[in-house]
């Protein structure tokens, strides 16, 4: 087994976090025991940063980072962030409060995740809650992504601080081209930040390009 990203694990092609919760499951997923310990398996098919790892893109997560995680949803993908920040916390914002229920839950049995129940669109709303973090993750399916995405850096992302975007091409247009809806968000982007990194999702997501910006 390698740990290629820290906290990451793949063996055989699967990816894995260490349990932060020996003997639970988040999502249904596979735990398996290696070497005395429980790893949970991490599906690519059901989180993004999962499959940005799969294509190999570094998220720069590391066990102290500080996250912000915009549209935490019930907490699939935040569950294995918070098994990979030993030291440091993720602050996941949803607003959608049937979702968040879950999310809720789950921050009950993990320290290191604060669930807070919330329009990304209205930073303001929790800037007493947040304090400047390492990292934003945004994986919002709205028209408006890019700006929602950019509020939240302009508010919370520290200099030099990461940020990680998934675009949801067909959110934003059922009907242009890609490259057409892709560039427009990037050109967007630019205008504050720099985009250090772009990789398309397929096959784990269609018509999803995940970015990577540094602020
Ligand atoms: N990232 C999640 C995961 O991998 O576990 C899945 C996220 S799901 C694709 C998108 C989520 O964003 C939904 O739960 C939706 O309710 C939430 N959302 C949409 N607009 C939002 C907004 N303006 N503020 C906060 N959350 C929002």
């Amino acid at each position: 087994m390698d740990e290629i990203q820290p906290g990451i694990f793949q063996k055989r092609n699967k990816l894995m976090t260490k349990n932060a919760v020996p003997g639970e499951k988040v999502y249904g997923e596979q735990l398996l025991e290696i070497d005395g310990e429980e790893f949970r398996e991490w599906n690519p098919h059901r989180s993004k940063a999962g499959a940005a790892v799969k294509k190999e893109v570094n998220l720069e997560v590391d066990r102290d980072s500080e996250v912000l995680y915009l549209g935490a949803a019930s907490g699939t993908t935040v569950s294995h962030f918070s098994d990979i920040l030993i030291e440091g916390f993720v602050v996941g914002v949803e607003y959608s409060d049937t979702v968040a229920r879950k999310l809720v839950g789950l921050a009950e049995k993990r320290e290191n995740i604060a669930p807070v129940l919330a329009d990304a669109r209205k930073p303001e709303e929790y800037s007493d809650l947040v304090g400047e973090v390492d990292i934003v993750f945004q994986d919002i399916s709205q028209k408006d992504q890019a700006e929602i995405f950019l509020k939240n850096c302009r508010e919370f992302l520290k200099d030099d601080g990461t940020g990680l975007l998934a675009v949801k091409a067909r959110s934003i247009s059922s009907t242009k081209n890609l490259d057409n809806i892709f560039g427009k968000v990037k050109e967007k982007l630019r205008e504050e930040l720099e985009i250090v990194e772009e990789v398309r999702l397929e096959p784990f997501e269609k018509e999803h390009l995940f970015l990577k910006l540094r602020k």
